[in-house]
């Protein structure tokens, strides 16, 4: 800490852990203590979330006060606090300093539309690039948040020896691989995949990461399926969403973009990607939070985007009627948003429960459901690409919904909204492959817009036998021939001019 902080934030500005957390189940509402490892409600199956006894402490110090704290803390060269857990207080107060894995997850960039792609949508709206976490998506807050809890547990001694699993669409995987890597050999992890259904490089993150892997015939879902089976019978510790640790440090995400916002979160909208829901639950929760603090003036606008081919949450809510509504899971058609292609998603329950919650403190309807097509979606993430952005296939559903969403006036021209850009670009280069060579399978039901192909164009020389390789250097006059005529070909193809400057010289 440093001598010029401000009186009144030094005796806050580095935590204490004096948290008194503790898992309640949404079914039955019963609780259990937070150090057993506990996945789903021992009495009724139900998921948990984790809250904190201590919570209605935290509002004696005032909002202003919260904020000059974490706008210090930025200063701060401490590792634990470099990340998720600069919001220790409201992220897992019960977990001291020491016991805290920090990997350089977090305070990912928000990124401001240009102009041209701004006019196109019709309002201002910024990519928050999740994809610029250390394994390149947003589950690295999440897996954070559960990994320092199980490092905790085994400092304090009350387990030993874990192997850790989980399921995935391919990102939960290569975090969870990433963070039990580090732990390692306290910890080793085994990762389920569904047979190719997720792209080379997330398949090549958790194996690089030295985990072991299993792949799986079917989807997701049936992958769940087994990992829900093994935890339930033997000593696993389960890394999936259904922890509530995964939720807890997911919720950073928003205090990032309420401080990022310096805290005015009114007229703003958030979109977000849902597959297995649990980041939204986690989106909704983390305002919920801050707001109940008086950290921020007013909840954001949520909206929550699905393909058509995956879409069991958005046909919930069609049901305007409360009562009325029955949750069905569906059985995913293909998805260009592969990782949000889940038919029954495990946060289910906490969607149904906070959003219910965000509605009733924002005095109205604040959460809102759209679903986009297949060819939106991978249209929309090339857009954005053209235009400076990392989106993933989910960062181009977050732009197509919110083009869904200003349509059906959802979103006005006098909001702002943040996209969560939820994994980099190149984690899911194969379906712009796919769609650049217009090659993309049938049933995903997309086609490929000419004016978005680019290809690479190979370019040789008239002369084939000038072809310089490794093993067979061109002569010096071969050489000058060969660049002069590739040369000529390129300035061709780019329609360019000879640079009077170099006319000059000449
Ligand atoms: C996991 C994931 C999603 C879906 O998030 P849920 O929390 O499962 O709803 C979206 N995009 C990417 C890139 C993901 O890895
Ligand atoms: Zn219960």
């Amino acid at each position: 800490m440093y001598d010029y902080f401000p009186e009144d934030i030094k005796p806050y500005i580095i935590p204490k852990a004096k948290g008194e957390l503790y898992y309640q189940c949404l079914g039955c509402s019963a609780q259990y203590p937070i150090d057993t490892l506990l996945y789903v409600c021992p009495a009724c199956r139900e998921v948990l979330l984790i809250h904190d006894r201590n919570a209605e402490s935290l509002k004696k110090i005032p909002g202003s006060i919260w904020q000059k704290i974490f706008d210090f803390r930025r200063m701060l060269k401490i590792p634990a606090l470099k990340g998720i857990y600069r919001y220790h207080e409201f992220i897992g107060s019960c977990i001291p300093l020491e016991s805290i894995i920090y990997l350089g997850e977090g305070h990912t960039p928000v990124v401001e539309a240009n102009q041209r792609l701004q006019e196109q949508i019709g309002l201002t709206f910024y990519y928050k690039n999740d994809g610029q976490n250390p394994s390149a998506s947003f589950k690295d807050r999440g897996m954070a948040s559960a990994l320092s809890s199980i490092k905790y547990l085994l400092d304090r001694k009350l387990i030993s020896n874990v192997i850790a699993i989980c399921a995935s669409t391919g990102d939960t995987s290569a975090s969870a691989a990433l963070y039990a890597s580090y732990l390692g050999p306290l910890i080793k992890s085994a990762v389920l995949l569904p047979h190719k259904k997720v792209t080379s490089q997330q398949l090549s993150q958790p194996l690089g990461s030295g985990a072991k892997v299993f792949e799986i015939p079917g989807v997701f879902d049936d992958c769940m399926k087994i990992v829900e089976y093994l935890s339930s019978r033997y000593s696993v510790v389960l890394l999936n969403s259904k922890n509530a640790w995964r939720i807890l440090g997911q919720e950073s995400y928003s205090y990032e973009i309420a401080q990022d916002f310096d805290w005015k979160m009114k007229d703003k909208a958030i979109v977000v990607p849902i597959g297995n829901a649990g980041n939204i639950s986690a989106v909704m929760n983390g305002f919920i939070k801050f707001l109940d603090a008086g950290i921020i003036d007013a909840l954001p606008k949520i909206i929550g985007v699905q393909s058509e081919h995956a879409d069991p949450v958005f046909r919930y809510y069609l049901e305007p009627d409360e009562t009325k509504r029955k949750f069905i899971p569906v059985n995913t058609k293909p998805s260009v948003a592969q990782a949000a292609m889940i038919g029954n998603p495990v946060s289910m329950p906490r969607v149904i429960q906070i959003s219910k919650k965000y509605n009733e403190i924002a005095g109205r309807k604040h959460v809102f459901f759209v679903q986009v097509t297949e060819q939106s979606i991978m249209d929309w993430q090339l857009k954005a690409n053209h235009n400076g952005h990392i989106a993933c296939t989910q960062g181009g559903e977050c732009l197509a919904g919110l083009v869904e969403a200003f349509r059906q006036k959802i979103v006005t021209p006098n909001e702002t909204a943040i996209l969560d850009a939820t994994a980099h670009a190149i984690k899911f280069s194969e379906f712009q492959d796919l769609y650049f060579k217009s090659e993309i399978h049938e049933d995903y039901k997309v086609h490929s817009n000419p004016e978005l192909i680019n290809l690479p164009s190979l370019v040789l020389p008239d002369d084939q036998a000038m072809i310089p390789s490794q093993l067979k250097r061109l002569n010096e006059k071969d050489l000058q021939k060969f660049v002069q005529n590739i040369s000529d070909k390129i300035a061709k193809k780019l329609n360019l001019e000879l640079s009077d400057s170099l006319l000059k010289k000449i």
